[in-house]
């Protein structure tokens, strides 16, 4: 769909997440979708949560959506914690709302009770198939007579309250797929509650989206199906004045595939949302990738910001098509969030990551603070996430004692060719008085490269190794002279294996 929604009315959208287990991409996506469509639009953003599942509900669960919420920045005006005039927002605590809307659609003569054995109904559904006719439920029970409910229940039987599908098609136009009809023949009468009185998803999502105003409905497209159902139960609410009295504008966002070309399951190890803030991963990097998976801000342009998506969120531009979901890519866009940063920005972003790995203390020491300012823009360019800068940074706060070097990295560049390389380098160090990039670029280069002749790789690669511990660092003369000329000479000393200067103290 190409032409630009117009919504009717002030825009309410919502998220409503079941609390099961850890808080996943593709909830984000539609989360994000949700949000965008309402901030595009000045509309509201409802949180609510469908915890009316105890065996599989946690608080551990909510607890984390929350916190993934507000690591995300996606922030709501109606929900847990913030309140609103629609509350409570966990529908555990709704219980007794569905209840009487049940009751109310029974009493209108919208929904019935439905008293067959599960026995019953699978011997029913193999029938039908076998003759090659719709499974689902026939309609049976819908009339029943009084002495048929009471013969029923002095068996004891526990009935289900079924809703009555008006016998029509249904249509509706999709704010990313276009019309779509369902025949009447394809949906069946469907259980709003269960035998021991738990409501479904079926009747208590319709029923708090009518109540809380939503005008939007944005979610995955396994829930299309459920469309038509929801349809009639809007109407019947609007007859028998339950909320707004409107039906929703629904969208149906994309599949997100990961391995293979199945759905991004909870077995993808990407799809776990709570990985990417420890792996280093920025709100506004993730949320970026997470847009694209359904949506573009323009054919030749991937990155950008939270506020310009918000600009720029047309629902009718979302592609149905499933999104494929790439790490790499993802990383990717980090790495350019990365540097939008400004430097300061970043270093406050950094800070966390060093006192996990225990390299900075809490809060951090001013030295600390120091050296982490001045090190951030050394690596700003060189990280797609926050993690890479502890390992690239480490050798500068980490104690003497604690410093090792890398063994391949050790085994490649420290051979006995290489300790030279070294010990040529501490001998050109150790004199220099004004420590500063370019005097130590100068005296590298003086010694290594005019003196001995040797290829600047060669030359610098046992030096940053020595120093740093690792190939893979920050731009080398800058990196020494962060670290400082005692440290340094003192782990060149522990290379090249002479007792050192660096130890004696005559340098600081
Ligand atoms: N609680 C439902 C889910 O997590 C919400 C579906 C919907 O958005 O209607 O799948």
């Amino acid at each position: 769909m190409t032409d630009a929604h117009v919504p009717t009315r002030p825009v309410v959208t919502r998220f409503c997440p079941s609390p099961t287990g850890n808080p996943h991409v593709g909830m984000a996506r539609t989360a994000l979708f949700s949000w965008a469509f309402a901030r595009h639009h000045g509309g509201k953003f409802v949180f609510r949560i469908e915890d009316t599942d105890a065996s599989r509900d946690t608080e551990e669960s909510y607890g984390l959506l929350l916190d993934v919420m507000r690591w995300l920045g996606i922030d709501w005006d109606e929900g847990p914690e913030v309140g609103g005039s629609h509350g409570p927002y966990r529908q555990s605590e709704r219980m007794d709302i569905y209840a009487d809307v049940a009751q109310r659609l029974l009493d209108a003569g919208f929904a019935y009770r439905a008293y067959d054995s599960a026995e019953e109904l699978e011997t029913r559904r193999n029938a039908a198939r076998a003759a090659g006719k719709s499974s689902g439920y026939d309609g049976l029970h819908r009339d029943l007579t009084p002495e048929q409910v009471t013969a029923y229940e002095a068996e004891g039987r526990k009935p289900v309250i079924r809703f009555k599908m008006p016998d029509k098609d249904y249509t509706f136009n999709d704010l990313v797929r276009g019309e779509i009809t369902f025949g009447s023949d394809n949906v069946q009468d469907y259980v709003l509650v269960r035998a021991n009185g738990q409501p479904l998803y079926t009747l208590t999502n319709p029923t708090d989206d009518a109540m809380m105003g939503i005008t939007h409905v944005l979610r995955g497209e396994d829930l299309l199906s459920s469309t038509p159902r929801q349809i009639a139960l809007y109407e019947a609410f609007a007859e028998m004045g339950i909320g707004g009295g409107f039906t929703p504008e629904f969208g149906h966002l994309p599949f997100v595939l990961g391995q293979g070309n199945a759905k991004l399951s909870k077995r993808d190890p990407e799809s776990n949302l709570l990985d990417y803030r420890p792996k280093g991963f920025l709100p506004e990097g993730l949320l970026n990738y997470m847009a694209l998976l359904g949506w573009s801000i323009a054919d030749d342009r991937d990155v950008f910001t939270i506020p310009e998506m918000i600009e720029a969120f047309e629902i009718t531009r979302v592609n149905p098509n499933p999104a494929r979901f790439d790490i790499k890519k993802c990383e990717a866009i980090n790495g350019s969030h990365i540097r939008l940063l400004g430097e300061r920005e970043l270093c406050e972003r950094l800070v966390p990551y060093f006192q996990t790995a225990g390299l900075v203390a809490d809060p951090p020491t001013v030295k600390q603070t120091g050296t982490l300012a001045a090190a951030t823009p050394l690596v700003q360019e060189r990280m797609t996430l926050l993690t890479e800068a502890v390992d690239m940074l480490r050798f500068l706060f980490v104690t003497d004692e604690d410093f090792v070097i890398d063994e391949a990295d050790r085994a490649k560049n420290l051979n006995p060719a290489g300790v030279d390389v070294a010990r040529a380098a501490r001998d050109a160090l150790v004199g220099i008085r004004d420590w500063n990039t370019a005097s130590i670029e100068g005296g590298l280069r003086a010694a290594l490269i005019d003196g001995l002749g040797l290829k600047p790789r060669l030359a610098f690669g046992p030096v940053r190794v020595a120093v740093t511990g690792s190939r893979i660092s920050p731009p080398l003369f800058e990196s020494l002279e962060l670290l400082g000329h005692r440290k340094t000479i003192a782990r060149l000393d522990a290379v090249v294996g002479d007792p050192g200067l660096g130890e004696s103290g005559s340098v600081g």
